[in-house]
């Protein structure tokens, strides 16, 4: 049986929390897109952690972590991450990582942070990762394989002819130093020897566990407004977030994926530029964003204080539907407690007409929000464990934006631990 967890909205919607709760009953969790540019925050037993590149399952013994062929894979990154993690004691987890993932080279970190340089004010804000510069070189075809790593007449060659083009821009474009061949290559053998123990035919594990009826989880990373296809172009990330190409990504046919857990939260947050319709600014944001996430609404991965705003039904009716979702775990419902009255975007206002259908990136720029208020609850709501036991708002407000997205709200995270999770029927479940 394979689940995909993804998210609906900009990312940062809990996801980890999410994938770390549903891993205890998972044998394999696979990342299966994206790289270290944006982060998981999980709280459990063993403390507190900001994972970039290892799946969420690495906290539990019987699962194994998997990087999938779709992920940037920066090594050195895994490897400080895989550090991090057995050093605060929890067991050295089981990983494999896909032959056919690409590596992150140290010159797409520096491109991205010579083309943000460059662009200036025009930037796409990009937490200069190399995630976009990976990308571009894997479709351009002129990236690193794993399994490249391993076959030394074929890297050698291959290390002359990259650094030949890209010499010419740094060179020319941004003024920068050269990349001497020699250096590079001694730093892929580095690589190699630190990802040789764990290079796996993932496809062949993963078909041989799904004939085994094992479990296994695709964890997404941000979310659908951030696909290059269906999200808000080119405010995007580079890799797909959707849950169809977890198949892709991960190397397994796609009508096995069976159930695909949106998570949705249960007001918004944004990092970098693009159009974000439901924005708020000033006190209103800061006292959201000071009070959301566990810690603040402040990038896992950069520090930035996030982009916020109020639940917003238009686009988060979008992203379950660009997901295919089954489930929409609804996340972070406590942070709301402080509000008397809380708002809610029902709909787009463009050109004079409302619409509750996601535009695409132009006309998204014009749209202004069409708010609703709804009551708010005024307690706290971590600790309770059944649906019944909320105040009576607080189910109103789910049952509200369940409505108006039109998927079914079947787990409701109302704090930060695995434990702080309410299952619910929903009325919309098939
Ligand atoms: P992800 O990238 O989708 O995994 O999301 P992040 O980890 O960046 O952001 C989610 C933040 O919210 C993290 O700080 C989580 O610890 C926290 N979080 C997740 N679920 C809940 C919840 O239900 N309540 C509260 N208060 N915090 C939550």
């Amino acid at each position: 049986m394979v689940k995909a967890v993804v998210g609906a909205n900009w990312g940062d919607e809990g996801k980890g929390k999410i994938t770390d709760m549903l891993a205890e009953n998972a044998d394999i969790v696979i990342r299966f897109q994206g790289g270290a540019n944006a982060g998981h925050t999980i709280i459990n037993e063993y403390g507190r952690f900001a994972l970039h590149t290892l799946p969420s399952g690495v906290f539990y013994s019987h699962t194994t972590s998997i990087i999938g062929n779709g992920v940037a894979l920066d090594i050195p990154k895994l490897f400080k991450e895989i550090n991090e993690v057995t050093s605060q004691n929890v067991p050295t987890p089981k990983i494999l990582v896909s032959d056919r993932c690409q590596i992150v080279m140290p010159y797409h970190v520096l491109f991205d942070a010579y083309e943000e340089e460059r662009l200036g004010g025009k930037s796409f804000g990009s937490t200069k990762s190399g995630i976009a510069p990976f990308y571009s070189d894997k479709y351009a075809k002129i990236g690193f394989q794993v399994s490249e790593l391993f076959d030394e007449d074929v890297l050698r060659e291959k290390v002359e002819r990259v650094c030949a083009l890209k010499n010419v821009l740094l060179e020319h474009l941004y003024h920068k130093d050269p990349i001497d061949p020699a250096e590079l290559l001694n730093t892929l053998h580095e690589y190699r020897d630190m990802v040789a123990p764990y290079v796996c035919d993932v496809s062949l594990f993963l078909d041989k566990a799904i004939k085994e009826g094992k479990t296994i989880l695709l964890e997404g990373q941000l979310g659908t407004l951030k696909d290059p296809d269906h999200g808000i172009y080119p405010m995007v990330t580079s890799s797909s977030t959707l849950a169809a190409y977890g198949a892709i990504g991960a190397g397994i046919p796609p009508y096995e994926i069976k159930q695909i857990v949106t998570v949705c939260k249960a007001y918004s947050s944004a990092v970098g530029a693009g159009a974000f319709v439901s924005e708020i600014f000033g006190d209103e944001a800061q006292e959201l964003r000071v009070r959301g996430g566990d810690k603040g609404e402040f990038g896992a991965t950069t520090g930035r204080p996030r982009r916020m705003g109020w639940f917003d039904c238009v686009a988060s009716k979008y992203g379950c539907r660009m997901q295919g979702t089954t489930d929409v775990a609804f996340t972070v419902l406590d942070v709301l407690g402080y509000l008397d009255e809380i708002p809610v975007c029902v709909g787009y206002e463009l050109d004079g007409e409302v619409t509750t259908d996601f535009p695409v990136t132009a006309k998204l720029e014009k749209c202004k929000p069409v708010l609703k208020t709804l009551p708010g609850w005024k307690c706290d709501i971590r600790g309770i464990k059944k649906y019944e036991d909320l105040p009576e708002n607080c189910r109103g407000y789910i049952e509200f934006i369940e409505k108006e997205i039109g998927y079914p709200i079947t787990m409701v995270s109302n704090g930060p631990s695995r434990e702080d999770i309410i299952y619910r029927e929903s009325p919309l479940s098939k």
